[in-house]
């Protein structure tokens, strides 16, 4: 797991612990679904061919994109 993961993830539980006490102190019970669009995961993992620079060889790489839906949280509110 690269820094860049690890910054990611202890953004995401913050913003999680954010997100509870949001919601258990201004807008009493929220009911919060698994994201459909990521599963739950937050984020989609593409495989992309990146070409270097110096040789021009090709190898695989994995992009990262950030779910549209949920906004990397993995959860959407559900209104009842
Ligand atoms: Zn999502």
């Amino acid at each position: 797991m690269s820094m860049f993961d690890k910054e990611m993830q202890k953004a995401l539980q913050a913003d999680g612990e954010y997100l509870r006490q949001m919601t258990g102190e201004d807008h009493g019970p929220t009911y919060l679904a698994t994201c459909q669009e990521c599963d739950g995961e937050g984020f989609f993992y593409k495989r992309i061919t990146v070409y270097e620079a110096g040789c021009g060889l090709p190898h695989d790489d994995m992009e990262v994109i950030q779910c549209g839906a949920c906004g990397g949280w993995g959860l959407v509110e559900e209104q009842p």
